[in-house]
């Protein structure tokens, strides 16, 4: 077990958020001054801040600490703590001890990739990538005026449910009843919020889940709805994350087609058939390469794949090859996600120490950034998610200026996105990014679709109170 004794300070999260980045569930002790860690190897340090505000960290006899710059508290204690566990552990992860979702804000922060790696400790190639990708949200998100509302519309569905899946998400093979349900309430929502909303609509983002899960009819009687009730000018970016490709058919297509609509995301995760049907994702390949082109006929002109890094049955060769399939493709965007490992939980340091399969995951979203760079795509919106695997980060890529305005609104947390469904998240935006009077309030839906047909009228009111309609 890992035992972190914390001396003349009480950062339990910082703490903890540090232990996250090498070992899964670190427990806070408050009563006792403790961080422990089960799941990993028999170490003990003593996190020291001192008077004069550096901090030590002592293990096995030796001292840890940055002798360089001084920092506030937190990043003293992290900072420290991370040089101690890359020396005991082996492991480094990639990403310093930046522990925060949005490692671009820290990066503009600093507004130097030198900076950023000296500082926080992260691999010089992620701080080049942070400056690089902040950069450009920063420019996208001169797209979207801040008076403009940003809508999001929820299918918490899916066809199967994936192996590795973590989002609120109900598989529609024991549900089909409730999903013709669903949208009927989601459609209520619309309609209840729809006259109240008194600005423009800046981007609309149709996600999941599955938003293509429906039949084709229940589908076109959706898509039909939210442009009967929502003013969608032409020049409102409208993005539909198709999701799996075997829910993709002709009709539903035309159904998108019929509105203008010329974003959508076809999202095979890997090109590998073995890894698919291992996941439980029922589609092929094939599937991919038809949906693709059935859109591209139907004409939209941007298409996204998302594709996973660390995918449980993948070697890095399979994430290679996915990506030069659908680099081949010419797609527009191509979004790299990294999973979180769980079978990590049960590891002993020796297994860590064994395990190249880490360091191999990482080389390999090196490759693809690499690809990815060489054949004209950019990085334009990146967010690292709490316990990801190989400390590795989620990052979106687009070419021909094609980039997701939605995408870029929602992970700056700097436009007000009303979200309609279950699940969603609604948010206010308060002021500038980086000012005093900045700030962000959320209002949720409820997560569970049953509450949320219970009480949509409720739940549409509690919405509009939030934004003042
Ligand atoms: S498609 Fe996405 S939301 Fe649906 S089950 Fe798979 S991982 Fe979960």
């Amino acid at each position: 077990m890992l035992k972190i004794l914390l001396k003349g300070h009480d950062k339990y999260y910082a703490t903890a958020d540090v232990v996250r980045l090498f070992f899964p569930s670190p427990v806070e002790d408050k009563e006792g001054g403790m961080v422990f860690c089960k799941n990993a190897p028999d170490i003990e340090i003593v996190s020291e801040l001192t008077p004069s505000g550096r901090c030590i960290c002592h293990a096995n006899g030796k001292e840890y600490f940055f002798d360089g710059r001084s920092e506030e508290a937190g990043r003293e204690v992290k900072r420290s703590l991370y040089m101690a566990l890359t020396d005991l552990t082996g492991i480094r992860p990639p990403w310093g001890c930046l522990t925060g979702i949005r490692p671009t804000l820290v990066a503009l922060q600093t507004d130097s990739a030198e900076d950023l790696a000296e500082r926080y400790l992260v691999r010089p190639d992620k701080a080049a990538l942070a400056l690089k990708t902040g950069r450009e949200e920063v420019r996208i998100l001169q797209k979207i005026a801040p008076a403009d509302i940003n809508i999001y519309i929820g299918i918490p569905f899916c066809p199967s449910r994936c192996e590795y899946c973590s989002f609120v998400s109900s598989d529609i093979s024991h549900h089909m009843g409730r999903l013709k349900d669903y949208k009927e309430h989601l459609i209520e929502e619309i309609r209840l919020l729809s006259p109240k909303i008194n600005r423009r609509i800046g981007t609309l983002y149709m996600g999941g889940g599955t938003p293509t899960v429906f039949d084709d009819e229940d589908f076109k009687e959706l898509i039909d709805a939210v442009y009967e009730n929502l003013a969608i000018d032409k020049d409102c970016e409208v993005t539909v994350e198709a999701g799996r490709p075997d829910t993709i058919t002709r009709a539903k297509l035309k159904a998108m087609a019929d509105h203008e609509i010329r974003r959508i995301c076809i999202n095979p995760q890997t090109m590998n058939d073995v890894t698919l049907a291992k996941l439980n994702r029922r589609h092929t390949a094939q599937d991919t390469l038809r949906a693709i082109e059935d859109a591209r006929e139907m004409g939209f002109d941007v298409i996204n794949s998302d594709i996973i890094a660390g995918l449980k049955y993948e070697t890095a060769d399979d994430l290679i090859d996915t990506a030069k399939k659908l680099i081949d493709l010419d797609l527009e965007n191509i979004t790299v996600h990294t999973l979180y490992k769980k079978r990590r939980a049960s590891m002993s340091l020796a297994d860590v120490m064994a395990n190249d399969a880490a360091g191999d995951v990482d080389k390999a979203v090196s490759e693809v950034y690499l690809m990815l760079e060489e054949a004209g795509y950019r990085p334009y919106y990146m967010y690292k998610q709490k316990d990801t695997g190989h400390g590795l980060e989620n990052t979106g890529f687009e070419k021909g200026d094609t980039a997701c305005l939605y995408n870029v609104a929602m992970m700056t947390d700097a436009r007000d996105v009303l979200s309609f469904g279950a699940g969603g998240m609604s948010k206010r935006v308060f002021g500038q990014v980086d000012t005093a009077k900045y700030r962000v309030e959320r209002c949720s839906s409820s997560k569970d679709v049953l509450d949320y047909m219970m009480r949509t009228e409720e739940i549409a009111k509690k919405k509009a109170d939030f934004f003042e309609l």
